[in-house]
């Protein structure tokens, strides 16, 4: 019997798993989707707080976050990246908000907020992170969406890393769907991310991977499909130009579209029970991935 069943392989699955197991615990994870099919695959995947509310937990778990991939892109991790990163100022900031302070080089200047941000391409790290598991031993189990009494039957400690399913799996109402829609295309050749949050138009962001950039974006509370909208693709497009004139004329790749899972008064981080729950991270799962996991393995080692 593994010390410790995850329900989950997504970003805050993965993460957490891999906390548990480098503090010794032998981890199985049980996942419904192939981590291509996770939401977390979909993620523009910026460290960037999105629609988060100044919490002390918020903070830390961004804070440690965004050690973490900074540490990992100056090691050369597989699909890490760090780029400069400007951000329109549609009406004008006193000071830092709250989410950069934590950043050594953030400054206001020029009407924009600067700062350097970590930066993942999530189909190369979700797999990095799932080898990193099964070379240190876990177990990665793709089955059928499991209850929650399933996995407590297999494991002395489970971790409910569900995402949006999280609201059936444990009956809480307070998890809703929030949709995004970015679009891949040719990078032209930039290396800076530009965003545009205010923008009438609306959510405007570029980000540049390889030798592709993400261009994003929507975020709409409550929308629950993910069918493809071309009308909408071509408008991010369009706004991203407008900002970015570099990218007149790109190639499009595609689109992708996925369901945030967000929860009314944020993240839920605690454990109930045997059952760590980790669920509810909205458009901010990368952002806060790391950090949260260590808190998981914190709970791990007070329940073992
Ligand atoms: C367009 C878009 C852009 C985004 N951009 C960013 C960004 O720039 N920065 C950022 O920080 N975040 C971003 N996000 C948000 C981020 O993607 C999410 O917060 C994060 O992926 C949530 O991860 P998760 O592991 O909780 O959920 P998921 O990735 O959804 O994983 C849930 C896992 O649980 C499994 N599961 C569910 N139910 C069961 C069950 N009953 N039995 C077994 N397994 C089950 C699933 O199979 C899956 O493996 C973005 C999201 C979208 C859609």
């Amino acid at each position: 019997m593994a010390d410790v069943v995850v329900v989950g392989g997504g970003i805050i699955g993965l993460t957490a798993a891999r906390r548990l197991q480098q503090r010794g615990a032998d981890v199985t994870i049980w996942t419904a989707h192939d981590v291509r099919d996770t939401v977390s695959s979909v993620a523009a995947a910026v460290w960037y707080p999105t629609h988060t509310d100044d919490d002390p937990r918020v903070r830390r778990w961004a804070a440690s976050a965004y050690r973490e991939f900074m540490r990992q892109a100056d090691a050369g991790v597989p699909g890490v990246m760090v780029r400069h990163t400007r951000m329109v100022l549609r009406s004008p900031l006193a000071a830092l908000p709250w989410w950069a302070r934590s950043i050594g080089d953030a400054v206001l200047a020029g009407g924009e907020l600067r700062f350097s941000a970590p930066l993942v391409e999530m189909d190369t790290y979700l797999a990095w992170l799932l080898s990193q598991l099964v070379d240190g031993g876990a177990t990665v189990v793709r089955r059928r969406p499991v209850s929650l009494a399933a996995a407590s039957a297999a494991a002395p400690i489970v971790v409910n890393a569900t995402g949006l399913a999280a609201r059936e799996l444990c009956g809480d109402t307070a998890v809703y769907p929030v949709r995004g829609h970015i679009v891949l295309a040719d990078n032209p050749g930039l290396v800076e991310s530009v965003r545009d949050e205010d923008n009438p138009a609306g959510l405007t962001y570029v980000h540049p991977r390889g030798d592709d950039v993400v261009l994003g974006g929507t975020f709409e509370e409550g929308l629950s499909s993910v069918a493809p909208d071309p009308v909408e693709a071509a408008a991010i497009v369009r706004r991203c130009g407008a900002v970015v004139p570099e990218l007149s004329g790109v190639r499009v790749r595609g689109s992708r579209i996925g369901l945030r899972p967000a929860r009314r008064g944020g993240p839920r981080v605690e454990a109930e029970g045997q059952v760590i729950h980790a669920y509810g991270h909205g458009g901010a799962g990368v952002t806060l991935s790391w950090g949260c996991a260590d808190d998981v393995a914190s709970w791990g080692d007070h329940l073992a």
